[in-house]
């Protein structure tokens, strides 16, 4: 067969993943927690299935999930979804992000990205035909230089993806790139696909700055989140994708031939779940307390800590311990160390080293500790 992705292999998340396991290290590459979710989610998932929950969902998803996810969006951001016509529940935001860029990228459209970037953005487009503008930003703040991107748009540029808070990097994005971004988009017809999944994980009483507080920019959004991430329970699979009417047919047209629906009990149990907010809104200060605690303990180390605005990640530099390759030093880091990372270069379609890693602090206490004792003998 002629590959249709030529540039792709095997993602680095099932790459290192595979490793820590194969060496019994401690995994802290892959972004999941090591701790269970909540009992009480499980508990409304069992009564899900025994109250007969167990055939196919519909379409776009069960009315009730919507209905929820449109309360808080509303609560959150102030922006009315109609739960009928413009809310998607998906196989976890990776699907929400293959069903978008698939539903309105042509053959030669332009898409604007940010690198690093998440790995599923760039395949995606590829396989549509697109044409993938990446933009690199600068450590340590990775901030989004307006001015270049101005540079990249021409009349082939359809869309932007945008992601925060941001993975791999843990920026977010400011009130001033929302400003630069509403002017830009506004000259030229250019779409937004907005990546909010850790929407709930932002530090230090930063606000998140979603598509969805913004007319100008929510109407041209796709915004795609995921509960996985907000409920500990990335193994579940199950997000959403919010767009106006006009954007959300096109993507239920690819949607409903991608998977149909998405597991029906399970939607039933979050949608119970979201009533009551503080399961959402006690994310950010149970995160920060981790984050503090991690940070901490990388201090000790000969490591150097990036910044660390949202998300459940950490960045490193490791310049005083070796001159190795960011990926020859993570595979080194778990053997001899035992502690497996994510290499920044695979976030880089065309793989920059910058000699960091990323390390997930979604774990225990106990599992952040065991990691920190051995990172400080490096
Ligand atoms: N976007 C980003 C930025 C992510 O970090 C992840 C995964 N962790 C996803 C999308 C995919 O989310 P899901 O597991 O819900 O498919
Ligand atoms: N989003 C997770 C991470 O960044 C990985 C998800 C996956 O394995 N595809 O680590």
């Amino acid at each position: 067969v002629v590959s249709k992705l030529p540039q792709t292999g095997t993602n680095i998340f099932t790459t290192m993943s595979a490793l820590a396991a194969e060496l019994g290290a401690i995994n802290l590459s892959q972004g999941f927690p090591d701790y269970p979710c909540s009992p009480k989610l499980i508990e409304l998932v069992n009564n899900a299935m025994k109250n007969g929950h167990n055939q196919y969902a519909p379409m776009a998803g069960i009315m009730p999930l919507r209905e929820q996810i449109a309360i808080k969006t509303e609560k959150l951001y102030g922006t009315i979804y109609n739960p009928e016509t413009e809310i998607t529940i998906t196989a976890g935001a990776t699907q929400a992000i293959f069903t978008a860029i698939t539903a309105v990228i042509h053959p030669n459209d332009e898409v604007i990205i940010f690198e690093p970037a998440y790995d599923c953005y760039a395949p995606a487009i590829r396989l549509m035909g697109g044409v993938v503008k990446s933009l690199e930003l600068e450590a340590p703040d990775y901030r989004i230089e307006w001015d270049m991107v101005k540079r990249l748009i021409n009349n082939k540029t359809k869309m932007i993806i945008l992601n925060s808070p941001h993975n791999p990097t843990a920026t977010i994005l400011h009130q001033e790139d929302i400003d630069e971004l509403s002017s830009l988009v506004k000259q030229q017809d250019i779409l937004i696909l907005s990546d909010e999944v850790y929407e709930h994980l932002i530090y230090d009483g930063e606000t998140h700055h979603s598509m969805a507080r913004y007319p100008e920019l929510q109407q041209r959004s796709f915004i795609v989140a995921s509960f996985g991430k907000t409920f500990h329970n990335t193994g579940w699979k199950i997000g959403y994708c919010m767009a106006p009417a006009y954007l959300m047919q096109e993507f239920r047209k690819i949607h409903q031939f991608l998977v149909f629906c998405v597991n029906a009990p399970m939607q039933y149990a979050i949608a119970e779940y979201l009533k009551d907010e503080n399961n959402y809104l006690s994310l950010s200060g149970f995160f920060e307390e981790k984050r503090d605690d991690f940070r901490a303990g990388i201090e000790q180390t000969r490591f150097k800590l990036l910044p660390c605005s949202g998300s459940y990640f950490q960045s490193v530099t490791y310049d005083d311990i070796s001159q190795e390759t960011d990926s020859e030093f993570a595979i080194r880091l778990t053997k001899e160390a035992g502690v497996a990372s994510i290499p920044l270069s695979s976030f880089y379609s065309k793989g920059t080293d910058k000699h960091v890693l990323r390390f997930c602090f979604a774990k225990k206490q106990e599992t952040l500790d065991r990691a920190v004792d051995k990172l400080i003998k490096v």
